[in-house]
């Protein structure tokens, strides 16, 4: 009786010994804090991108991305970009895709444009559109920086994208356009041999030209921060032709600028342009507005809505975005209706 009891008694004492220090605590904080960024951020971004703006994106979008993203994924990656990429380019992805997507919340598409665009030397108006060759560009409005349309009224874009991306950045690039595609006449084709195209471009920083300004043009999508759907949205809007909301002729009926908040510097960024409007109205959740801070040099905001509005969205095209695509390309699609 005696010793089974004692047997009994130094089992248990022996399984809470390994029971309770049972270390917990320690290992797992660390692959944790480690390892598990990466994934982490990759695996926010997909969501982010899908985010119940668009719901007919919603199908082609997660499964492809999901996978792609593995980090292992190197050989396999790009299905179907294989016959451009270089074999190199498999071991670059990795340390890049990941942690550059830190999604959090409360960051807006323009403060995270304008700290990538900081460390160019390139100069740009407004924060990354890059300045016209010529002065007139810039109201671009009439025709000579349209993209022309083709008989069967879709208007085609020609465009590359850079060797230097992965298959997993590849891949949202493509599904960011496919989507503006679906909704509008713009067709982004692969270059064959047309004069005018644009070439996406692993540049410092994120960046395009104001519509087309003929022969190539580099749109730069930095692999460090700026391939996500919103920001390769909103760089591809600048080359369709568009330029910032606040920019606008009427912007101070809905914001105000708070100019003791920026550098004097700074302060071009924020004039009016004498922007066509195509009738549509202002829009706080335009993928083309910067958020209350940018360019801001205490932290304070630049940008204050005047009514209650979030701005610097980052999700994907509004419905306005949308709508003044079609108008200004004149699509004939369901969503033209000039009266909406
Ligand atoms: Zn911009």
């Amino acid at each position: 009786m005696t010793p089974f009891v004692s047997v009994l008694m130094l089992l248990l004492a022996v399984s809470r010994a390994q029971v309770t220090p049972v270390p917990d605590s320690g290992e797992e904080q660390v692959p944790d804090s480690g390892e598990e960024q990466v994934p982490d951020s990759g695996e926010e971004q997909v969501p982010d991108s899908g985010e119940e703006q668009v719901p007919d994106s919603g199908e082609e979008q997660d499964p492809d991305s999901g996978e792609e993203q593995d980090p292992d994924s190197g050989e396999e990656q790009d299905p179907d970009s294989g016959e451009e990429q270089d074999p190199d380019s498999g071991e670059e992805q990795d340390p890049d895709s990941g942690d550059e997507l830190d999604e959090t919340e409360t960051e807006d598409i323009s403060s995270r444009i304008l700290t990538l665009n900081n460390n160019s030397a390139e100069f740009f108006l407004e924060g990354d559109l890059l300045p016209p060759k010529t002065r007139n560009a810039m109201k671009c409005w009439h025709n000579s920086c349209r993209w022309p349309k083709g008989q069967d009224g879709k208007v085609s874009i020609a465009y590359t994208v850079s060797r230097e991306f992965g298959g997993y950045e590849r891949q949202l690039i493509s599904t960011s356009l496919r989507e503006i595609e679906s909704k509008t006449c713009i067709r982004f084709v692969p270059r064959q041999s047309q004069r005018d195209y644009i070439s996406v471009e692993n540049k410092a920083g994120c960046f395009a030209a104001l519509g087309k300004t003929g022969g190539r043009q580099v749109l730069s999508l930095n692999k460090r921060g700026c391939v996500s759907k919103g920001i390769i949205q909103h760089e591809f809007n600048h080359a369709l032709g568009f330029k910032h909301e606040q920019t606008r002729s009427d912007r101070d009926k809905y914001v105000r600028i708070n100019w003791a908040n920026m550098d004097q510097s700074m302060a071009y960024n924020f004039h009016k342009s004498d922007t066509n409007n195509l009738n549509t109205p202002y829009d706080y959740n335009s993928i083309m507005h910067y958020g209350r801070t940018a360019f801001s040099r205490n932290g304070r905001e630049t940008i204050t809505p005047l009514s209650q509005a979030n701005i610097g969205q980052r999700r994907g095209m509004s419905k306005w975005d949308i709508q003044r695509i079609n108008l200004l390309y004149s699509c004939k699609t369901k969503t033209t209706c000039s009266n909406k």
